[in-house]
């Protein structure tokens, strides 16, 4: 077999390795049978293509950001464990996500009053428009909003508007570089309204440590509760991608979600009320990533079926 092409050589009827991590030991590769449209916006460099079983997937700057095949599993997880934690989301942003995916999934809640969508790259919501009408569609709701700019402008610009905050972005490379800072989420915390809940994509925690170090040394200091919540996506490298919870009360380790609001949702495909609470039961080795108050708190007994102390 022909060895794969690498970093952002995209070629029909080969391979192609994501760039390798792990000092170069450890790279994922999908076998691309079309290019569908492959160009250089201002932002980034953006491909569409078809992989078999795996659908059409889009790639960023020559990584994965979907795929038919799985993106239920990150979208679903992102948008619904804040949605169903948080009592009575009406008002909701989404930073990034320039897909749709999670837009389609936060207009399924029937008590969304009005959906902000910030995407920079205005040449991403056109592929995804083309390429993945499903989940574009939901640009056309008439609760959305979308706006092209810069997310990290606009949350700071708009103190106090919103009750749920879903950061969708990309690795930290180019524009999405700020969306990992602690300046960021200082302004999140400001831009939510009381009782509010952001989550941000948050990476791999066997291949982004020191990242994810980084961030949870500061948010603590920011957000009243803070925690890290992970689901599976065999398409992003290690198939493990994280999320950071960050809330000014509602606590997804103690209010389990509403039956009849997650019925509301209608059909899911990845999505269940255990997984919500199980996607926090996380592994030793990535509990050493956070600080005490975090890595007590997931990885101790099951709050809800430890017996109440006395
Ligand atoms: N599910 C994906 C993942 O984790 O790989 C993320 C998908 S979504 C396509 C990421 C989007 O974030 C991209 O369309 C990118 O243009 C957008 N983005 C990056 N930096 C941004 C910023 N500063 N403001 C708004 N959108 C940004």
């Amino acid at each position: 077999m022909d060895s794969p092409a690498a970093g952002h050589d995209i070629r029909e009827g080969r391979l192609f390795l994501e760039d390798p991590d792990l000092g170069g030991y450890y790279g994922l590769a999908i076998h691309i049978d079309r290019v569908l449209l492959k160009k250089d916006t201002p932002y980034q460099s953006l491909v569409v293509a078809e992989a078999g079983p795996l659908g059409r997937v889009l790639l960023l700057d020559g990584y994965i950001q979907l795929t038919d095949f799985d993106e239920t599993g990150y979208h679903e997880m992102l948008v619904h464990v804040p949605m169903l934690t948080h009592p009575d989301p009406r008002r909701v942003l989404i930073i990034g996500g320039g897909d749709g995916g999670s837009l389609r999934e936060a207009l399924r809640h029937p008590g969304v009053e009005r959906a902000d969508l910030c995407e920079i790259d205005a040449e991403v919501m056109e592929a995804s428009r083309r390429y993945f009408p499903g989940m574009a569609r939901s640009f056309e709701d008439p609760r959305a909003s979308i706006h092209i700019e810069d997310g990290i402008r606009f949350v700071r610009e708009h103190p106090g508007s919103w009750d749920v905050i879903l950061v969708d972005s990309s690795d930290p490379v180019g524009p999405a570089v700020g969306l990992f800072g602690e300046a960021f989420y200082r302004d999140l915390r400001r831009a939510l309204r009381p009782g509010g809940v952001a989550v941000t994509q948050c990476e791999s925690a066997f291949l982004f440590q020191d990242l994810i170090r980084d961030v949870f040394r500061f948010l603590p200091k920011i957000f009243p509760l803070a925690a890290y919540y992970t689901t599976l996506v065999p398409t992003y490298t290690s198939g493990v991608i994280g999320f950071a919870f960050c809330s000014l009360g509602p606590d997804p380790l103690i209010t389990p979600p509403d039956p009849r609001r997650v019925e509301a949702i209608g059909e899911l495909d990845y999505y269940t009320p255990l997984l919500h609470r199980a996607a926090f039961a996380l592994p030793r080795r990535f509990l050493r990533l956070f600080p005490p108050q975090i890595s007590d708190r997931q990885g101790r007994v099951d709050p809800l079926s430890a017996p109440a102390p006395p």
